[in-house]
């Protein structure tokens, strides 16, 4: 008898470790914070990538694909943000619900950067982020229907806190004369929030990180730099920070100066505990430095 007891907890305690640990396993981090926001503390959310990862270069390694395979239900960004992982995305979507933000927005939103390719960094404009938040939590309440209030009413408060953020943000980036609305930035992660909130933007880059910049894109960008008369320029924590010191170089090489303001968060959130963590806060952190810039 006591054998029988001892095999059915070794036999209850292998089928629980092939049960799916993750209930949502987001690509980026940006898109677990959407997830977070939505639903009950008690759903296991997770990111494939975490702080500081760039999502254009990610190719997942042995234990992602685990955790893919054992994950309820996949998010992710797409428009080709995660470029490597489409494959893997694509074999998923046969198996469990699989679900794009940018699937909540329409052609005539995106930023059309080549035929059919659309820039995918849709977060930094807080409406258009609202609407994927939307859409997420349709789904959300289609996965976890016995959660459907709990996600309803987290929706309506973040859509509010969506809305307060954007608010501020248009205040405060209304008193700077449009001469000085512009920023650079190590790649182009920042049109949709340059097109929110009037603000020219020129990422050293492109819009994905696996493009390399020449020499030409560094003479312009520096010529740009002092045309604007900028006095700064911004790596982003997702990327190297060498393309911008070069950049800086280019500046003085101009005979003009600029300096390297505070890292900001463009393609990953901050670091676990941190306000930065979460797209609100890593948006005011943001938008705190490049306001500061304009002094
Ligand atoms: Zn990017």
């Amino acid at each position: 008898m006591r054998k029988l007891v001892l095999f059915t907890t070794l036999v209850l305690t292998l089928s629980c470790s092939k049960a799916p640990s993750i209930d949502v396993l987001c690509t980026t981090s940006v898109v677990a914070d959407a997830a977070r926001q939505l639903l009950p503390d008690d759903i296991v959310v997770e990111a494939l990538m975490q702080s500081n990862i760039d999502p254009h270069s990610y190719k997942p390694v042995e234990s992602d694909v685990a955790k893919l395979s054992n994950a309820g239900l996949i998010l992710h960004n797409g428009l080709h943000l995660e470029g490597k992982m489409t494959d893997i995305l694509d074999k998923l979507g046969e198996q469990k619900p699989v679900h794009a933000m940018s699937s909540a927005l329409r052609m005539h939103e995106l930023i059309e950067v080549g035929p059919n390719t659309y820039d995918p960094h849709i977060w930094f404009d807080l409406q258009l982020w609202e609407r994927c938040v939307g859409k997420l939590s349709f789904f959300l309440i289609d996965q976890f229907p016995e959660h459907t209030e709990a996600i309803e009413e987290n929706a309506m408060n973040y859509y509010k806190a969506l809305l307060t953020a954007h608010n501020e943000m248009t205040v405060a980036i209304n008193v700077v004369p449009d001469s000085m609305r512009a920023m650079v930035t190590a790649h182009d992660a920042f049109s949709y929030f340059g097109r929110a909130y009037g603000i020219e933007v020129h990422g050293l880059q492109g819009i994905s990180t696996a493009a390399e910049f020449g020499i030409k894109d560094m003479t312009e960008s520096a010529q740009f730099i002092l045309d604007r008369g900028l006095s700064t320029v911004f790596i982003e924590t997702s990327v190297n920070a060498k393309s911008i010191e070069a950049l800086q170089e280019a500046v003085a090489q101009k005979g003009g100066e600029v300096r390297i303001g505070e890292a900001l968060y463009s393609d990953a959130l901050g670091e676990k505990g941190t306000p930065e963590a979460t797209l609100i806060g890593a948006f005011k952190h943001n938008t705190a430095q490049l306001l500061k810039s304009f002094n």
